[in-house]
């Protein structure tokens, strides 16, 4: 009898093993969580996220990323903006989304006054920042290459762009465009939610579990952070001249040139992070505000409606009334709060 009891204990206690290690399965093993960090367009991009086809989606998004170099990658040779810049005269057949991007960055250099001008690339080619060869072009040499992008005219057609002369870079714009081509596979495949890092350009996707925020630190242009955004569904993106520079003569360079002068921009500012929906325009917009300072820029920011955080060289932030940041370094110090 007390056999029979210690048997049907036994597989009592057996039964409820069984069911605890397939419960902590489904709870800790069957999550689709992916993550893999690339290397492509000069850029070090990091994709993570939940979805059951998020494999797929990084698959798809490396291909999306291929696909813009391919065609809007200035500095290789195989590009068609290449073919554009210093082959045809006929111009280029582009599609519908890049044309859309053409536009965009039209807008942006008439409603910020020239300070983003995409025609900017021969001074860039100048100073060497698409090359191995960097260094502090005369000012003569500025003059020439200034008169070059004050006459560029570009041509916007359906699906066709042409140049009267002179030289195009999107590089101020491309990775914002990238993470709007993102947003849309990682819709595609019905992913839960997903961080892509391009280059310190975040895309945040989706609801991660229990509606937790995304929290995207700003950096602070060495290992660290100023402190950090809470954002939901949208696009984080950063301009500073911590991120690509040189020196010459004790003397720093970077990569991000004021159009009126051909020099690297000196607004006062050490970065601008603009966050809306909209990549492409939250990258040209960033690059825009650097150039054009903190007045300026924060105008231009209320003209497009959306939010943006400036740090200046005194580590001070301004911020607009929609983005929530949380400052965490020390030394730095929120002025206006919107
Ligand atoms: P970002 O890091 O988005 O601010 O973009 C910087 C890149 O944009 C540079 O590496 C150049 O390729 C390009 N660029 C630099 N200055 C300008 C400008 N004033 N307008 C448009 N593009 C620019
Ligand atoms: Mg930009």
């Amino acid at each position: 009898m007390k056999s029979k009891i210690n048997v049907k204990k036994t597989l009592l206690v057996f039964l409820a093993l069984f069911i605890i290690i397939i419960a902590l399965d489904v709870i800790f093993f069957s999550s689709d969580y992916f993550e893999g960090n690339y290397f492509k367009m000069d850029t070090h991009i990091s994709v993570r996220g939940d979805g059951k086809n998020m494999d797929f989606a990084t698959r798809d998004i490396l291909r999306a990323i291929d696909d813009v170099d391919s065609n809007m990658n200035a500095n290789s040779v195989h590009s068609k903006l290449y073919k554009l810049n210093n082959i045809t005269n006929n111009g280029i057949e582009i599609d519908k989304k890049f044309e859309e991007l053409l536009r965009l960055a039209d807008d942006l250099k008439t409603k910020s006054g020239g300070a983003f001008n995409i025609a900017i690339k021969p001074v860039i080619d100048l100073w060497g920042f698409n090359g191995d060869f960097k260094k502090v072009p005369t000012n003569d040499e500025i003059k020439t290459a200034l008169e070059t992008v004050n006459n560029t005219k570009i041509n916007i057609e359906s699906e066709k762009i042409s140049l009267n002369h002179g030289k195009i870079d999107l590089g101020g714009i491309a990775k914002g465009y990238v993470s709007d081509l993102s947003r849309e596979i990682l819709k595609k495949y019905n992913i839960n939610y997903a961080i892509i890092d391009f280059g310190g350009n975040i895309l945040t996707y989706g609801k991660k579990s229990g509606n937790s925020p995304f929290k995207i630190a700003i950096s602070d242009g060495n290992k660290g952070s100023v402190g950090y955004l809470t954002v939901g569904e949208t696009c984080v993106i950063t301009s500073g001249g911590y991120e690509r520079y040189f020196e010459e003569n004790g003397q720093k360079y970077h990569h991000i040139i004021d159009p009126s002068t051909g020099y690297p921009a000196s607004s006062g500012l050490f970065s601008v992070t603009i966050i809306s929906s909209n990549g492409a325009l939250a990258d040209g917009l960033s690059t825009a505000c650097f150039v054009l300072g903190l007045n300026k820029g924060m105008e231009l920011v209320n003209e497009y409606g959306v939010d943006a955080v400036f740090i200046d060289n005194n580590k001070k932030i301004y911020i607009t009334k929609g983005a929530k940041f949380t400052v965490t370094a020390p030394d730095y110090e929120i002025i206006n709060n919107g």
